[in-house]
């Protein structure tokens, strides 16, 4: 079966066919860095590193673009209260950002491109635009003209002229020199004190909807690009904004293909700086190894509304414990195995034959049930977490296969297992996880070493009065789930 994705912009499940095949151009829109991340926005980072690995386990070399918006006006107001400039806020934020992305076993973008870097390329594109007849500068602001863009609107399917009539009711200052209620800030003019660049149109900064449309096909090289993504709150308008100034300045399609993640509530209400009703991944990590926030994201599809409790965390914590516990075992078992090798009844249940070739599978449905059932071999669960990725990145099935691998380790690796059964199945299961960024071999021999190393790297460290490398050493650990408590007889560790 082929990848499928749900396309907003067609309403429809597509097949995935990439411009280019074998290769991906993917781009996610990244956080404003002016605070520490909320696990709000750890849902599209989660979800679509997810889906890049496993475009990747598919064989395809794939190109992720993802920016951080290092100019904003939550930025300015942020430095403006710390006193400091706007870049050290926003370094401080992607260093921070970065951190939470590693913990949570987000890879890397391919790019990580900053705003500012990449004004000139942004001054470009509203010229053209400008010269186009798509935009109009009034007094230093430049708007683009919606109404000329007979495509406006086709990718968040809404009413134009109710949302003009909308926006009319509510017009608010400085929003007349607009030619039309839905015409957006292309460039916006310095204010004092404000981070500005010089232009055609005078001092000052680009409009956030321009900043992705120059980030991602300068970094993925193409002016088309295959996946853009993005929380479903940016589909209107930000998205919409972006394919208008680039399917205006290029007459070319911008992304084939636009996926959209739902919300992570909290008490059902939409988790988000502007309520105050969010979690950090840092308050997160503090309790909770983040693996287990990992697992719980995925724990549901991708594009349903995720609510987040204390529950939901602890059922996926007792989750991963289970995947971990029969790591664990497996390990065991291939410690104090006493034969090496694959006996013909295990082979069977790998799915080999004795030269070590793969046998012919087969997935047969029972025609009571409709079911898919297969007898006693270990390829059916990956068949099953497939079946799920390319059904528009089943997560929550994914997870079911790896349960149900998981079960049938825990039945089919025995003391009399041979060494080389219990290591087929370990890497059966750790091959699936990986696919979905979970961390489930925790080798707790090599942990504690390390750990205990920390410790006293951190005494020696408090000894000599240097409190911030004595309090960097317990972050660190911190973030490996190691909780550290003084007491009267010394440093004491323990799991959160
Ligand atoms: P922002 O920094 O607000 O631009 O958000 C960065 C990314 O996080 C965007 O893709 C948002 O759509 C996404 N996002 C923000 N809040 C949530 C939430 N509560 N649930 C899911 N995604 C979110
Ligand atoms: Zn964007």
């Amino acid at each position: 079966m082929a990848l499928r994705f749900y396309n907003t912009l067609t309403k429809s499940i597509q097949e995935f066919h990439p411009i280019t095949e074998g290769k991906v151009l993917m781009y996610v829109c990244g956080p404003t860095v002016y605070n520490l991340i909320h696990i709000g926005n750890a849902r599209p980072m989660i979800v679509f590193d997810t889906a890049r690995r496993y475009m990747t386990y598919k064989g395809y070399d794939v190109n992720y673009v993802s920016n951080f918006t290092d100019v904003d006006d939550k930025i300015i107001n942020r430095a403006i209260e710390e006193g400091v400039s706007s870049e050290v806020i926003s370094q401080r934020y992607i260093a921070e950002t970065k951190k939470d992305m590693a913990a949570m076993n987000v890879l890397p973008a391919t790019t990580h491109p900053l705003a500012t870097q990449e004004i000139p390329e942004m001054i470009s594109l509203i010229q053209d635009l400008e010269n186009k007849g798509y935009a109009y500068n009034v007094n230093g602001t430049v708007y683009f003209r919606t109404r000329k863009d007979t495509q406006y609107g086709k990718l968040s399917h809404k009413n134009l002229d109710e949302l003009r009539s909308g926006f009319r009711d509510l017009k608010v200052t400085g929003e007349d020199q607009k030619e039309d209620p839905l015409d957006f800030v292309l460039w916006k003019p310095m204010k004092p004190g404000e981070p500005y660049w010089e232009s055609p149109w005078g001092k000052g900064r680009p409009g956030w909807h321009t900043e992705c449309c120059v980030m991602s096909r300068k970094y993925l090289h193409s002016t088309t690009i295959d996946i853009h993504a993005g929380g479903e709150d940016l589909i209107f308008p930000h998205h919409e904004n972006e394919i208008a100034q680039v399917e205006c300045s290029t007459g070319k399609e911008f992304a084939h293909y636009w996926l959209h993640n739902a919300f992570l509530n909290i008490n059902n209400e939409k988790m988000s700086k502007s309520l105050g009703n969010f979690l950090t991944v840092r308050q997160i990590g503090e309790k909770y190894d983040l693996q287990v926030l990992r697992f719980f994201m995925l724990s549901a599809h991708y594009r349903r509304v995720l609510n987040f409790s204390e529950e939901s965390m602890e059922a996926a914590k007792a989750s991963l414990g289970r995947i971990r516990t029969a790591v664990r075992t497996l390990n065991d078992r291939m410690a104090h195995a006493e034969t090496e090798e694959l006996t013909d009844a295990e082979r069977s249940k790998l799915g080999v034959d004795a030269a070590g070739n793969r046998i012919s599978f087969t997935v047969e449905t029972d025609p009571e049930t409709g079911d898919k059932i297969l007898s006693d071999d270990m390829r059916l669960f990956r068949w099953q977490f497939e079946q799920a990725m390319d059904d528009d990145l089943n997560t929550a099935d994914a997870e079911a296969a790896i349960f149900n691998l998981v079960k049938f380790a825990n039945i089919v690796v025995t003391e009399e297992s041979s060494k080389a059964f219990a290591a087929a199945v370990k890497d059966e299961i750790m091959s699936l996880c990986d696919i979905l960024g979970l961390i489930v071999d925790v080798q707790e021999q090599d942990l504690t070493a390390d750990i205990e190393a920390k410790i006293a790297e951190r005494q020696a460290a408090r000894k000599a009065k240097d409190f911030a490398r004595a309090d960097a050493i317990r972050d660190e650990l911190l973030q490996m789930g190691i909780v550290l408590k003084d007491t009267r007889d010394g440093v004491r560790w323990e799991r959160k």
